[in-house]
């Protein structure tokens, strides 16, 4: 059961996760989890960190894909900024929408990466939908619950720390 909730890799960001890396695993397809990985909850803006990561990505053939749970604008708000497809309502743990932006890409799982800061939503639908997963630590606690969160899933974040 652990491997569930286990991911492949950590990095302090996302940003932190380099171009060159994902090319020599093989790696084409890097789906963002928004909240909390790309920008903090609430935030309608991308900062020029993420927006020049994003355009590095590119440039090195990764392809870009947004899967959030998110129910409001700001996938499609990101979307925008960033020229990248989106889902949001992703229902992860569920690895539906990872599947659908896999087939929507044209990219087979082992060729895929999900960049995410959560063990028991990010970490078990990429695992489940056989995608790597590159977990990160949250951007920022906004509110009591997302610390208390975290406190459980200390266990799982055990993967080899870039
Ligand atoms: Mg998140």
């Amino acid at each position: 059961m652990s491997f569930f909730l286990t991911p492949a890799l950590r990095f302090e960001k996302a940003t932190d996760i380099r171009p060159e890396l994902l090319n020599s695993m093989g790696v084409s397809l890097l789906i963002l989890d928004v909240d909390n990985t790309i920008a903090p909850y609430g935030q309608v803006t991308l900062d020029n960190q993420v927006l020049s990561w994003a355009g590095e990505m590119k440039a090195a053939g990764v392809k870009l894909y947004i899967v959030s749970n998110n129910k409001g604008e700001r996938p499609e708000i990101f979307s925008k900024l960033l020229d990248v497809p989106y889902i949001k309502r992703a229902g992860k743990p569920s690895p539906r929408g990872v599947r659908k932006a896999l087939e929507n890409a044209g990219v087979p799982p082992e060729r895929a990466a999900l960049v995410g800061d959560q063990i028991y939503t990010d970490t078990i639908a990429a695992n489940l939908a056989k995608v790597k997963m590159l977990l990160v630590e949250p951007i920022k606690f906004t509110n009591p619950f997302l610390a208390i969160r975290y406190f459980f899933e200390l266990p799982f974040r055990t993967g080899k720390k870039l």
